[in-house]
């Protein structure tokens, strides 16, 4: 049996997302930049840190694997860390060249004649994320930052309460968890400093916070879920850079959300659809809505004669300020959408995300000049963030998801009057609840639940009529086949990364009580309901997982935990 290596870094960076490598990029600078300035100095050498070694783990099989996004860039946190960005090649050509909002019935559209302030995007970029974070890695290599692909952290190492690293993932290993031939054991990455940017509910950053707890004072994060296409167009029908978000149809009133079509670029459209989960409806199936939303006559005349290039599903943390963790502790700390750096009301995230992955750099950097990485010195890390742009912007959408726990009416109305009070609204902390915590048992909703993914959705039923095939595999597909399209694979011999922690409580209380919604909420099919000896109980496709951390977030008895696979497997998203 081979050891198990260790490898010391002075600041690891886990999950190379937009976050991970502006950190990391803005770090080497801030190094370089020291270094610089005390060479030639009077006692020359003096002070230098001298050669800092900077290590980005990213477990996806490439870099941009599974970055996956809608997705506008604002460019302020892009111009703060590479200023001469455009001419180094940034894939952020794409201006918006204009804006639309549409309210859609079943069958017609009303459009807004203007656009409310937070969804001007004049001045930003539409992007494929996947783009972004390839270039920014790119970058980030030719300032000697060492980024490991295939590599899932999957425990954080202690020395006492002090983080000292991760843990990486075994490779080969059998369903039983037995090493196969070819076993190798995951290295040990020690560190001064962890910087956990893993992405929404990360796995370590789950563990650090539930353990200490950091979340003692916050309200808890709540998360909608997104789910995307990318469409080849045959014709020059909408202009590069064109935005139009939908409200409505098929989300009608009752659920928070709405549609979105990005132009990312000659010929190349972005269309997804974003669901919250205040409804509480435990049989909503984001997939099936955003197939019925597909249905609508705009959207299928946008994509009629197109060709899918590419699919994938994701969880997006929508808390704001409110339901960010502390985000230091002894030895760490947590950036980007691990963290819910997002601007739900801008539906935006990414400029916040590299904005933090750059603040908590110069706390890192700031420790190892002071050689101290207890959570007190990296406290520098929050205070920078509170004095920051990115802190004025969320403290101003403070409370405006939380206004929508009563649907879309209210929460429009809510939203107006925190936009004329400051964010602040009628209270100056709305509440909120835990996703899951929304969700209501079979009893209490007011129908049959319907058979998954088989039937229009039985809240907003399809504008086709009944006669019309479910899935025609052109414009509607059905899970498995989007999943197809995400590139997703797993080695199959190996242990199921969906822990389910006590089975029983699916066969009998779940079934019961939730009528089973893991079957519904999943946009890649895993969880199917099989008949068993007491019941029934989820039959796991692991996969098909396209690591969107839905079931981690849903599921009602929270007994399901995703844990990374091995390194490499999931999603093979292709600029997405
Ligand atoms: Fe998402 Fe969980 Fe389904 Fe994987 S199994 S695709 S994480 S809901």
């Amino acid at each position: 049996m081979r050891e198990r290596e260790t490898l010391e870094f002075d600041v690891l960076f886990v999950g190379a997302g937009p976050a991970g490598l502006a950190g990391a990029y803005h770090l080497s600078q801030l190094v370089r930049s020291h270094n610089r300035a005390l060479e030639g100095g009077p006692a020359a050498g003096a002070g230098r840190l001298g050669e800092i070694s900077i290590a980005v783990i990213e477990k996806g099989r490439e870099v941009n694997s599974h970055a996956f996004s809608g997705a506008i860039l604002d460019l302020r946190a892009l111009r703060e860390l590479i200023p001469d960005f455009a001419g180094r090649g940034a894939p952020v050509e794409t201006r918006v060249t204009g804006d639309h909002i549409c309210y859609l019935t079943r069958t017609g559209k009303f459009s807004s004649p203007f656009i409310p302030p937070p969804l001007n995007n004049h001045g930003h970029s539409v992007i494929s994320l996947g783009k972004l974070v390839g270039w920014l890695a790119a970058e980030c290599e030719q300032n000697g930052i060492n980024i490991f692909a295939e590599t899932s952290g999957v425990e954080l190492l202690f020395d006492g309460d002090r983080v000292m690293g991760v843990r990486c993932g075994d490779k080969g290993v059998d369903k039983q968890g037995n090493p196969k031939a070819n076993h190798e054991p995951g290295v040990d990455l020690i560190a001064k400093v962890t910087i956990l940017g893993e992405g929404p509910r990360g796995t370590l950053t789950k563990r650090l916070i539930g353990g200490y707890p950091l979340d003692r004072t916050c309200n808890p994060q709540v998360y909608s879920i997104g789910v995307k296409e990318t469409w080849q167009l045959p014709d020059d029908r909408i202009q590069a850079g064109t935005v139009t978000h939908t409200l409505g149809y098929p989300l009608g009133r009752t659920i928070f959300g709405g549609g979105f079509l990005y132009m990312r670029s000659h010929r190349v459209l972005d269309a997804g659809l974003v669901v919250g989960p205040e409804h509480g409806d435990p049989t909503t199936d984001p997939h099936r809505l955003f197939n019925d939303w597909k249905r609508h006559p705009m959207i299928v005349g946008l994509l009629k004669g197109a060709s899918l290039i590419g699919y994938g599903a994701k969880a997006i943390p929508e808390g704001g300020l409110f339901s960010q963790p502390k985000l230091v502790h002894d030895g760490v700390m947590i950036i980007g959408d691990s963290a819910g750096f997002l601007n739900s009301q801008r539906l935006k995230g990414i400029h916040l995300a590299m904005k933090s992955g750059m603040l908590a750099a110069e706390a890192a950097f700031e420790a190892l000049l002071a050689r101290d990485f207890s959570s007190v010195q990296l406290e520098r890390y929050p205070e920078k963030y509170r004095e920051s742009w990115a802190y004025r912007e969320l403290y101003r959408v403070r409370n405006f998801h939380q206004g929508f726990q009563a649907g879309l009416l209210t929460g429009i109305l809510h939203g107006g009057l925190q936009m004329i009070t400051g964010g602040r609204g009628l209270w100056s902390r709305y509440p909120t609840k835990a996703s899951h915590e929304y969700m209501k048992k079979l009893p209490d909703i007011s129908r049959a639940a319907p058979e998954p993914s088989s039937a229009p959705s039985p809240l907003f039923p399809s504008p086709l009529p009944s006669s019309a095939k479910q899935f025609d595999n052109t414009l509607v597909l059905d899970k498995v086949t989007d999943v197809y399209h995400s590139g997703t694979g797993h080695e199959e011999d190996q242990p199921c990364h969906l822990h389910v922690l006590d089975i029983n409580v699916c066969k009998d209380r779940c079934t019961r009580e939730f009528g089973n919604p893991c079957q519904y909420f999943c946009p890649a099919a895993v969880y199917e309901i099989v008949d068993a000896d007491r019941g029934r109980m989820p039959f796991i496709n692991f996969s098909n997982c396209v690591h969107c951390k839905t079931c981690d977030i849903m599921d009602p008895y929270q007994i399901i935990d995703w844990v990374p696979p091995q390194g490499g497997d999931g999603p093979g998203y292709k600029n997405m």
